[in-house]
């Protein structure tokens, strides 16, 4: 069985925008970087033999404020930099009801079964509770990173708080707790 790192994409891997104090993804990819450390970071889990999957939600497709042309570029450029096995993108909203949008955790299931992963050796990392949940039901180890987003309480669910294994500043602190446990033998 293989061991993953699942990572929410915005706020873990590349910079949220701040318009008017409200959070928003990019919509160019002009505006899409890519955060300081995240490189070094994933190469560090490579090596250490885990696959490496973004799974994203991107509402703003349905909504029609984000083409899938510019989508294509922005994950042209995290591909082209970052050694990630694979990028799972849920381009639904609410009101279609698929199984993929965080904090459902389909996108996780679809990469477990299409790599044979052991979820419970694995890890989701992301900034959201949305994030966290979706791991969490499928049994991974999950890893809180601090963003503009990450205080935000679920409405709905199981849990009525943010709820993590571990809570890091960056994706850096997330691949140093990772590598610890791996050095422990868990
Ligand atoms: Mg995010
Ligand atoms: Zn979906």
């Amino acid at each position: 069985m293989n061991r993953a790192v699942f990572l929410d994409r915005d706020g873990v891997v590349n910079e949220t925008l701040m318009v008017e104090g409200i959070p928003v993804t990019p919509k160019k990819v002009e505006d899409f970087r890519i955060l300081p450390g995240v490189k070094k970071a994933l190469s560090a889990l490579k090596h250490a033999g885990y696959f490496i999957f973004v799974v994203t939600n991107q509402p703003d497709i349905p909504r029609g404020t984000l083409t899938h042309e510019e989508l294509d570029k922005m994950h042209a450029v995290l591909a082209g930099n970052l050694p990630v096995d694979k990028i799972y993108v849920c381009a639904h909203d609410n009101e279609d009801a698929c199984d993929c949008r965080k904090p459902k955790p389909g996108m996780l299931l679809q990469a477990a079964e299409q790599w044979e992963l052991d979820l419970a050796a694995s890890y989701m990392i992301g900034d959201r509770w949305k994030d966290t949940e979706a791991g969490a039901a499928v049994g991974c180890t999950t890893i809180l990173v601090k963003s503009p987003c990450s205080t935000e309480q679920p409405r709905h669910g199981r849990g009525r708080t943010v709820r993590s294994d571990y809570t890091v500043e960056n994706l850096a602190q997330a691949a140093e707790i990772i590598l610890s446990r791996e050095a422990d033998g868990r």
